[in-house]
């Protein structure tokens, strides 16, 4: 009996004990997979900063219509908490919306950002605030982002809401709703009492080996400094977009190049969690793309980056965590189970 209350009450404190974050940093590879960041072993001079993290686990990827799944319904996992088919965008299985992640914490006086390499439109930010039946509806969504409650978005394809088919303009619609829109360049010293839009090509960045420079950390990092001047918390989604491309060109060194250019943004993030401590950082994947492999180089001291399909796989993906509630995402789970963890740690 005594033996009872004392293993309960050790279970009680446990419960209790469990630390909370208030802001949440959510980074996506895109198509990331274990070879994709095993890159950097090889390819990084120094120790990548996939290294610093303790608590990791690993998603189950597939969706309700295809055991591989399409970033779509990828994302739709995370920030709805149900699993959906693939194109699905912040709808269920049978196209009704349901709240996100970014709605739920709008609701409580969180700032948001989102930031992509790709066209904000595309599946993976667009399942964050937009609500429809298949992800190339890129107007549809472009007005849902303009609806939404977002704070701060950087990327690109101003071409959905400035050259529309229904003739309308976006941009003037969204500026009376308080924000600042740039196509040009990023801003600095953004004012917290405004929200801000960057769409800085007419569709998609260029790949870092195009010559994109350091769009992805310095959006991160301007997102950061803004979002973080609100005392009831933010939550941040940075996407390495080009890391999936890569693998569906089958290009090894523009594989190389986007991982290295994400790890950077992994570094960004922890750097501000280690200081705040209030920061959860949760780096993963939507699914793995090409079916990624190191295999043996020309010589003994050389690796060869290789691939095996042109398409998404259905192999696990890693989920790296930081930061208070960070324990919770150790082992083996769906990747709708993202959402529900969070859920308990932010109570929403
Ligand atoms: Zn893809």
């Amino acid at each position: 009996m005594k033996f009872k209350i004392l293993l309960l009450l050790g279970l009680s404190t446990q419960v209790f004990a469990q630390k909370k974050p208030k802001n949440v940093i959510f980074l996506i590879g895109d198509g990331m997979g274990l070879s994709q960041i095993s890159t950097l072993v090889y390819f990084k001079d120094s120790a990548s900063n996939f290294e610093t993290f303790k608590h990791i686990g690993f998603s189950k990827t597939s969706s309700t219509s295809h055991k591989v799944t399409d970033s779509a319904a990828g994302a739709t996992a995370f920030t709805t908490g149900q699993k959906s088919y693939n194109r699905a965008i912040g709808v269920s299985k049978d196209t009704v919306s349901l709240p996100t992640i970014l709605e739920q914490l709008e609701a409580k006086n969180y700032k948001t950002g989102l930031i992509s390499l790709c066209t904000i439109t595309h599946a993976t930010p667009a399942s964050f605030y937009a609500h429809v039946k298949d992800r190339d509806m890129f107007e549809e969504i472009a007005t849902d982002l303009s609806n939404s409650g977002v704070d701060f978005f950087a990327g690109a394809g101003y071409k959905y809401f400035t050259e529309r088919k229904d003739g309308q303009n976006l941009f003037p619609i969204m500026e009376k709703k308080g924000f600042v829109l740039d196509t040009v360049s990023l801003k600095t010293n953004l004012d917290p009492k405004k929200r801000y839009g960057f769409l800085l090509d007419r569709l998609d960045h260029p790949a870092k080996d195009k010559g994109r420079g350091e769009f992805l950390p310095d959006a991160t990092k301007l997102a950061l400094s803004y979002l973080s001047k609100n005392k009831d918390g933010f939550f941040l989604m940075s996407e390495g977009s080009y890391i999936d491309w890569a693998g569906h060109q089958n290009n090894a060194e523009m594989l190389v190049m986007e991982q290295l250019d994400f790890d950077k943004v992994v570094g960004i993030a922890l750097d501000f969690a280690k200081k705040d401590k209030n920061t959860l950082v949760i780096v993963t994947a939507d699914h793995e793309t090409g079916a990624t492999a190191i295999e043996k180089g020309k010589t003994a001291d050389k690796v060869q980056v290789t691939f095996n399909t042109d398409q998404h796989t259905g192999t696990m993906v890693p989920v790296f965590a930081y930061g208070p509630g960070s324990e919770l995402f150790q082992g083996i789970y769906q990747n709708n189970e993202i959402y529900h963890k969070l859920k308990a740690l932010l109570d929403f």
